[in-house]
């Protein structure tokens, strides 16, 4: 495998990144962030329940500061998302999921 396809791999085609950038920088002109949040990315993706429940998150904790880290930290167990909810480590030890942090 060549670097190039490496680098491709990555950060997709040169054509796809400045197709990219030109999209931020379109959304910036209009006064909107340069990347979709997670409300826009599900109304984007309406079959998937992973972006429509990243979103219901999103919108519980608001998009001020760092969501993902809210999201992650959040300790609402009795929250019927609170085990699905986006931006979890990949590897959950078995005692936070049984034993989650009450709030
Ligand atoms: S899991 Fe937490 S962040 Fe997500 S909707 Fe429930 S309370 Fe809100």
């Amino acid at each position: 495998m060549t670097s190039e396809t490496v680098t491709k791999m990555v950060f997709g085609s040169a054509e796809s990144r400045l197709a990219s950038q030109a999209v931020a920088k379109a959304r910036m002109e209009q006064g909107l962030s340069a990347y979709k949040n997670p409300l826009e990315r599900a109304i984007d993706k309406l079959e998937s329940c992973r972006a429509a429940i990243t979103a219901k998150c999103y919108e519980c904790v608001g998009s001020e500061g760092n969501f993902r880290e809210v999201i992650r930290t959040c300790t609402s167990n009795k929250c019927p998302l609170y085990t699905l909810r986006p931006y979890q480590n990949k590897v959950l030890s078995t005692d936070s999921v049984e034993n989650p942090v009450n709030n």
